[in-house]
């Protein structure tokens, strides 16, 4: 058998995370590894943001990430914020705009995020082993024993980075879960999540509406979201449907508000001011043609509004602002942006990220029970939760 080469610290996983964990520590002095399976580093880094990377968000708070513990996230979040991350690109001359609600991208490429991961470690000299597949992982001695390949490496600090099971055709894996439960840590039930949702039955009649998006306001176990929705020839997706996906369990509904722009009221206020007017007509005006046709088509009302009687339309007012769709599913792993749920939160130090029970292990970035809403989110964490690991190895 090799003899094991010597670390201070092994991160499995070059994402996000891992890179930044690895590169803060190594600056900080430690003899740092990191071992991943692909042949490059950040694979999901290079395809986030439509290829420019939403590396963060001004908003990022920890009100803004589902955990079963909403406050695990409170001091990395503090210790490393979005103008930390913003700073370290600004330092790397890399030019960014803001898009829109707090979220910031490259004006050039999510290869420039890579790239400064990679030049921060290269400061912190880390060593990298790519296109090894993680191996045996023993314990004894308080020394993480990890086989890659044919080569064994030891130390006494191991941080699992490997994140979650979305997108399995870019390497991601559940690793970090069964190396969790290995060493005793809980795992929150992993789930897809910011994933578009799938119709049937009788709802399915929308995805005839492949390809029209509209402005509304998607609502879920809570949480509400005023973007776009997409529907598709699945169900639905765009950007109010991912957010709401995170919260969607399997048997509950989301509602959608189709004119969250219009005040309570609005329709008996146009019978009064246009009685002439059709519904089909007024929603014409306010959303996408075929949108509009297929809800006049499914609310079942025909005619000129002053024929019909005001709890009519208040009904009809109300079953716009209140859409209740039903998924019976979502598209899961292969289109999740991210993964909900795993490793607890509970068995990790929310300052170092370091399991309690486990001195040396540490678990930061999408592997852990936090997981951001769309828009830059889930990237802080990575950044903030592999820097808070960084402080303390
Ligand atoms: C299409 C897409 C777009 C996204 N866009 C954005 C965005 O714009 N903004 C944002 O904030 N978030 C975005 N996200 C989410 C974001 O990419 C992740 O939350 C983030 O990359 C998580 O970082 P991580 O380092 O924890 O995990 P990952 O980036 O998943 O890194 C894990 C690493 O571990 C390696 N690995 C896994 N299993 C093994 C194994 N068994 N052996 C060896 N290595 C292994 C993987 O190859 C990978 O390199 C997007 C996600 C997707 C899929």
């Amino acid at each position: 058998m090799a003899v094991p080469e010597q670390y201070d610290a092994i991160v499995l996983g070059a994402g996000g995370a891992g890179l930044m964990c690895a590169g803060f520590a190594g600056q900080r002095g430690r003899r740092v590894l990191v071992v991943d399976h692909n042949d490059e580093p950040g694979r999901k880094i290079l395809i986030s943001g439509g290829g420019r990377c939403n590396f963060t968000n001004l908003g990022a708070a920890p009100d803004r990430y589902l955990s079963a513990n909403p406050h695990f996230a409170v001091s990395a979040l503090k210790r490393y914020t979005a103008h930390d991350f913003l700073e370290l690109v600004e330092a790397h001359g890399i030019a960014w705009h803001e898009k829109t609600l707090g979220q910031l991208f490259c004006d050039g490429s999510a290869r420039q995020i890579v790239a400064l991961l990679m030049a921060e470690c290269a400061k912190g000299e880390v060593t990298f082993r790519f296109g090894h597949s993680v191996g045996a992982v023993d314990h004894a001695n308080n020394r993480f024993r990890v086989t890659a390949g044919d080569r064994v490496a030891e130390a006494p600090a191991l941080v699992i980075a490997t994140g979650g099971p979305s997108i399995p055709k870019l390497g991601a894996t559940g690793l970090a879960y069964d190396l969790a439960r290995r060493f005793g840590l809980k795992v929150v039930e992993p789930r897809p999540a910011l994933v578009p949702l799938t119709l049937g039955g009788d709802q399915a009649l929308f995805r005839a509406l492949s390809g029209v998006a509209a402005p509304v306001k998607a609502s879920c176990e809570g949480a509400s979201f005023r973007e776009a929705a997409l529907f598709t020839h699945r169900g639905m997706s765009g950007p109010a449907i991912l957010q709401v996906s995170s919260y969607w369990r399997r048997g509950r509904s989301v509602a959608i508000d189709f004119l969250p722009d219009e005040r309570p009221g609005w329709l008996l206020a146009a019978k009064r001011e246009r009685p002439r007017a059709r519904l089909s007509g007024l929603l014409d005006q306010r959303l996408p043609g075929r949108l509009a046709e297929t809800l006049a088509e499914r609310l079942g009302v025909a005619g000129e509004l002053a024929n019909m009687p005001d709890r009519t339309l208040s009904e009809v007012e109300r079953r716009l602002a209140d859409w209740r769709f039903d998924p019976t599913g979502s598209e899961g792993y292969a289109k999740a942006e991210v993964t909900a749920g795993g490793i607890a939160t509970d068995g990790l130090s929310s300052r170092t990220m370091e399991a309690r029970k486990v001195p040396g292990l540490f678990a930061v970035g999408e592997a852990v029970d936090v997981t951001g809403w769309l828009g830059g989110y889930n990237f802080q964490w990575a950044w903030s939760s592999g820097y808070a690991a960084a402080q303390a190895l």
